[in-house]
């Protein structure tokens, strides 16, 4: 939905004036700026100086601005930054396009968030003041410096009790900290083009999800639920592209569809891979955003909660460990959270009732603890679809393998084939799991300093190291014996 393509038909025109470079890493310090250093000598030959503006072509495009590199001279390279190499498709290494571009004023710009912020209207002019004269290109995903303010403060149960606790000294407001944006359309359309004081930004309220390299989700990011997905797609497009469909056939359409299946299975995944996929609003609904301190306001959240996502249907309410939220109403002692839990999931099932007043609206839930949900919401007419997801199969299980070694470094000896035929039962995240203690298992074997390894462990952390057999293996031990404690 927000992929991007390489110009052929620009690189053939400004083909004097390009150069080929090789990607290499830019220091932190000067990273989230846009800038690409580039060796001078290349610079001179293209008629390019600092403070100039570029397009980069890599497996993706995406622009910069120009530092002349005297460092590195001879080299034929460009340092750019980790998000610049995401945006575009290529890593360290790799070879790369620069041209010269004239990255026209953008008249406007239109952004979505990859966290949930409530109130990001209202800060879109201070995200335009960070970005002045930053180059873009659409479908790029841009890092916002500074801190940013989560819900609105009317609305927020946290702010209230800590302003209880603070008396008269300054509340300070609970932040996400640093934004990423994605550019999802620009005016002019399909150039570089640069922010000004007099670009509007719309900020679309859909959240857009990334994947675990920090891309935008895709498709291609979800093995083997391919039936999962298509009828989650259908049930989605009748009720909410072709109603007449239910008006005409006399069937109610569905209010909830519900997936379950073990922890690790891809319902989460396959619920983000659906909200940027499709074109319908999701609203990301967490426990927090509906339980409130006082009796009374977490009710009247769950319905403002419907209310917005009726006046921005079609929508999906996406409701993730329903569980937790929905459990089954326990006889015996009555508590304050018997009571509690008792008012919310009566309300959430009366919201459901009535919500043939809230046209267009679905609720997406997911549970991996099925015999713990309140059964009278899995009767038709509230959660009417129920989609189980079920363990990988040996098939499956390589392609995720396949998927998640694809920018790995691997010996020859191992065979993604037999380490899916071992990994018996392993769900998609244990396969994860599995690659993620490979390479630090070969980390550790070839002696490098990880700082903590609770850290991101990455490609760029591993170098040219070689995942070897053993690293898998001892991989898939230690994640057999987590199952078995
Ligand atoms: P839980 O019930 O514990 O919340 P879940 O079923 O929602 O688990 P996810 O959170 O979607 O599981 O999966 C965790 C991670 O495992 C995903 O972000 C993804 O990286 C990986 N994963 C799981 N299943 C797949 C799959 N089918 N294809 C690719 N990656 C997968």
């Amino acid at each position: 939905m927000f992929h991007k393509k390489n110009d052929n038909g620009k690189l053939r025109e400004n083909q004097n004036r390009s150069a080929k470079l090789r990607i290499e890493r830019l220091e932190s310090s000067r990273s989230g700026r846009s800038l690409c250093y580039i060796d001078q000598d290349v610079l001179e030959k293209i008629g390019l100086s600092t403070g100039d503006i570029i397009e980069i072509i890599g497996r993706k495009r995406t622009a910069g601005i120009v530092v002349v590199d005297s460092v590195d001279r001879g080299k034929n390279s460009i340092k750019i930054d980790g998000i610049q190499r995401q945006n575009l498709g290529s890593t360290i290494g790799e070879i790369v396009t620069v041209l010269p571009s004239i990255a026209s004023p953008a008249r406007e710009i239109e952004l979505a968030s990859t966290k949930p912020l409530y109130d990001i209207k209202k800060q879109a002019d201070i995200i335009k003041g960070k970005l002045i004269d930053k180059p873009i290109t659409t479908g790029d995903i841009i890092d916002v410096p500074g801190a940013f303010i989560q819900v609105e403060e009317d609305n927020n149960p946290v702010i209230g009790s800590m302003r209880m606790f603070a008396g008269r000294t300054r509340v300070r407001k609970p932040s996400v900290g640093p934004l990423k944006l994605i550019v999802l359309k620009t005016k002019p359309r399909d150039e570089v083009i640069r922010f000004t004081r007099d670009t509007r930004i719309k900020i679309n309220k859909k959240i857009v999800y990334l994947n675990y390299e920090g891309i935008i989700l895709s498709y291609e990011d979800i093995i083997g639920l391919n039936d999962e997905i298509a009828e989650i797609k259908k049930a989605l497009e009748l009720s909410f592209t072709y109603p007449s469909f239910y008006i005409k056939s006399g069937i109610n359409p569905p209010k909830g569809i519900l997936l379950v299946g073990p922890s690790g299975v891809g319902k989460t995944l396959l619920a983000k891979v659906i909200a940027n996929e499709t074109n319908y609003n999701f609203m990301h609904v967490s426990i927090t955003d509906i339980f409130q301190k006082y009796q009374g306001d977490s009710e009247k959240r769950l319905k403002q909660l419907f209310e917005a996502a009726e006046n921005d249907a079609p929508c999906l309410i996406f409701i993730d460990h329903i569980e937790s939220f929905a459990p089954q109403i326990q006889k015996g002692m009555i508590s304050n959270a018997w009571y509690f839990e008792h008012r919310m999931v009566t309300l959430l099932m009366e919201l459901m009732d009535g919500m043939y007043e809230y046209k267009n609206v679905i609720i997406l839930g997911t549970t991996h603890k099925y015999d713990l949900i309140e059964p009278a919401l899995l009767r038709p007419g509230r959660f009417d679809i129920i989609i189980h997801l079920s363990l990988p199969d040996v098939s499956s299980r390589e392609k995720i393998y396949q998927l998640y070694t694809k920018d790995l470094i691997i010996d020859d000896e191992v065979s993604l084939s037999q380490l899916s035929e071992i990994s018996v039962n392993f769900t998609g995240a244990d396969i994860k799991g599995v690659v993620r203690l490979a390479m630090i298992n070969a980390a550790k074997r070839e002696s490098l300093e990880l700082q903590n390894e609770l850290d991101e462990i990455s490609t760029e952390i591993l170098g040219n190291i070689k995942l070897k057999k053993q690293d898998f293996l001892s991989a898939i031990e230690e994640i057999t014996r987590r199952f078995n404690n």
